[in-house]
């Protein structure tokens, strides 16, 4: 057949040649086998004046890094790796938030669509799956970092998202990348296209970036999709450990946790990580 068709046909291809045609996200599309950070290629790329709407992705990174200064390690070619631009509007804080919930949103989304894994958000921004439903039974298939690019003169001028994905991460080789890793292919029992995965995660991004300039708020639909509300936690953060009940996040992403005593104290993401836990 001449022209090639989505589905079977797509899912021979390599990321390599991936081309999205329509839409702002991923028509400029840089690919590499191998990068530092395609956080960083982002980052300068938004730096020199690029366009909202810029997509990397590579095979292999040297430096991926997750929030905290902490590392992002994936197999060569088992991950999808990828990095987006975006240039908030003002007020560029409400936006950039939201922009990470939309992302989230849209992983969730894309993922439950091409592999069928039921996925759930671990606040503020990591793709899980729970096992049994039971606290404490949860596997990490992927993670996010937004980093924000400013001018000379301090103003917040784009967002560069960065979200690693277990795809087809072999289950003997999850153990190396953190004690509870996990990946779609594991779960599934077969591997899932990356360009697929991609390619559904992208039109939702289009459509949901879209909605949020309209003015729809992602907030309701992203407390939709967060483990573990309701239930204990534990906040692991400079400060500490703090245990309490993961009650609620407020407008503003912001992590709302019922001590023990009673009284709600306020997490903001960045700061402190998230652990079910009884207590
Ligand atoms: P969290 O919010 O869960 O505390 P981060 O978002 O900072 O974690 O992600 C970094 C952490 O994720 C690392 O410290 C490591 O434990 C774990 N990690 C690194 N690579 C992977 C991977 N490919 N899959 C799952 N977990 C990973």
């Amino acid at each position: 057949m001449e022209v090639a068709q989505r589905g079977a046909g797509m899912n021979q291809e390599g990321l390599e040649s991936y081309q999205r045609v329509t839409g702002r996200f991923g028509r400029e599309f840089r690919y590499f086998t191998e990068v530092g950070s395609t956080n960083d290629v982002a980052l300068a790329a938004a730096r020199s004046g690029a366009a909202e709407g810029l997509v990397v992705v590579a095979d292999g990174q040297s430096e991926g890094r997750g929030r905290l200064q902490r590392r992002w390690e994936a197999p060569v070619g088992s991950s999808l790796l990828m990095s987006l631009l975006f240039r908030p509007p003002e007020p560029f804080v409400y936006f950039a938030g939201r922009i990470t919930m939309v992302c989230g949103l849209s992983l969730v989304a894309a993922v439950s669509a091409v592999s069928g894994v039921a996925v759930q958000l671990k606040w503020p921004n990591d793709l899980i799956h729970e096992a049994s439903g039971a606290s404490g039974d949860w596997l990490k298939l992927a993670g996010m970092l937004s980093e924000v690019v400013f001018s000379e003169a301090g103003q917040p001028v784009a967002l560069v998202v960065g979200l690693g994905v277990n795809v087809n991460v072999a289950a003997g080789d999850l153990p190396a990348l953190a004690p509870n890793a996990g990946s779609l292919s594991a779960l599934a029992g077969t591997e899932v296209s990356r360009v697929d995965l991609l390619d559904a995660f992208l039109g939702e991004i289009e459509s949901r970036h879209a909605d949020l300039l309209c003015g729809v708020d992602p907030v309701p639909a992203w407390r939709e999709q967060l483990a573990w509300l309701g239930r204990p936690v534990v906040v692991h953060g400079a400060g500490g450990i703090i245990q309490g009940i993961a009650e609620d996040i407020d407008a503003e992403g912001a992590l709302v946790l019922r001590l023990p005593g009673g009284e709600t104290r306020r997490f903001l993401a960045g700061d402190v990580s998230l652990r079910p836990g009884a207590y």
